[in-house]
């Protein structure tokens, strides 16, 4: 260890409800706590409008607005909150070591992983290509440039049912591009959208390609029943097929499943690896809300706190 080198006791990594909550606890158990935001400081509810089911709102609150007082609540228990990506890390040793921005290394005696999920998209050339330019993953953020236009939006879940209900009070039309035969969301969800009139639902039909120069004006879709290929005119192309965990720094160090949610012991937060804690989307598939979220990184501030006591470093 280099004479430069910051060590820090608690370091977490991203700042969405599990990272924030996190922060509250090892703040006020004294373990100075040092977040790196990531690349989304706030994380995946900075981009949602109203969120309506997390305890302690009655009348429902922005998401935005939701992140802001986290942010404040860790702040004012002390949390050093800083901007940066954690680009790599070397858990084989203690204390942990990782990377800032490619550049600065640190160690760490704990470390709580809170980088949670990011948008999965259905990997066309022409998706890549448009993306900003009519394909989004965020019907929240961008659907405000549609408005009165006729767009589509891929996916059968929940979300992809939240976001036609969103883009069919700005939009003339909104198709639904659904593989399967049904829907996979709720059936609170499924009432709305069926009941929707602007919103025309194509069950049994996947995206062959997106066209348009620069911008997109038309999507190509094929029925997987009949092989007929359909061409609707369009020129905002939504993806919500679900997400992916952010977790692709900690391969080869972290068990995780074959999609890269981290493993976890059961009722814990500890990983195969001493010291190394996982909390909120990164860690879990199943239920993927902000209250769990914040429940997990409840739990990893104190697995970690028990760690470092075990351990003799707090
Ligand atoms: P889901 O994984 O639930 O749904 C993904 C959808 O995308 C499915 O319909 C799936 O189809 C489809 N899909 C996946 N890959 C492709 C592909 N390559 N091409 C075409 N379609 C594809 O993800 P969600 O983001 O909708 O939801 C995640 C979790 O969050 C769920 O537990 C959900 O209930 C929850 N949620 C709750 C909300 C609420 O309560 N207000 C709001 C939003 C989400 P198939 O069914 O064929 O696999």
């Amino acid at each position: 260890m280099s004479e430069s080198t910051e060590h820090i006791k608690c370091l977490i990594i991203g700042s969405g409800p599990a990272g924030y909550t996190a922060a509250i606890y090892a703040a006020r158990a004294d373990m100075k706590p040092v977040i790196y935001q990531g690349l989304q400081p706030g994380g995946q509810l900075t981009i949602t409008t109203e969120v309506e089911n997390f305890p302690g709102y009655p009348d429902g609150v922005q998401g935005p607005e939701m992140m802001e007082d986290f942010k404040k609540q860790a702040e004012r228990f002390g949390t050093d909150i800083r901007w940066g990506l954690v680009t790599k890390v070397d858990f084989s040793s203690l204390p942990h070591k990782l990377w800032i921005d490619d550049s600065k290394m640190i160690t760490a005696d704990a470390v709580i992983i809170a980088t949670g999920a990011s948008a999965k998209w259905l990997g066309l050339e022409s998706e890549q290509r448009l993306n900003g330019f009519g394909v989004s993953a965020c019907a929240v953020c961008d659907g405000y440039f549609f408005r009165g236009q006729e767009v589509a939006i891929v996916g059968g879940g929940d979300t992809a049912c939240e976001e036609a209900s969103y883009l069919a009070k700005l939009c003339k039309k909104v198709y639904m591009i659904v593989r399967k035969d049904e829907l996979r969301a709720s059936k609170a969800m499924q009432h709305r959208v069926m009941n929707t009139p602007n919103i025309e639902i194509l069950f049994n039909h996947e995206t062959k390609e997106i066209l348009g120069e620069k911008t997109v004006e038309a999507a190509l879709l094929i029925n997987n029943k009949t092989n007929e290929e359909v061409k609707i005119n369009i020129t905002g192309f939504f993806v919500a097929i679900g997400h992916k965990p952010n977790t692709d720094i900690f391969k080869g160090f972290l068990e995780m499943d074959d999609v890269g949610y981290i493993k976890t012991i059961p009722g814990s937060t500890k990983t195969n690896v001493e010291g190394v804690f996982a909390s909120g989307d990164a860690a879990d598939k199943v239920y993927r809300q902000a209250v769990t979220a914040a429940g997990t990184g409840c739990m990893a501030a104190l697995d970690a706190e028990r760690y470092l006591a075990e351990k003799g470093l707090h």
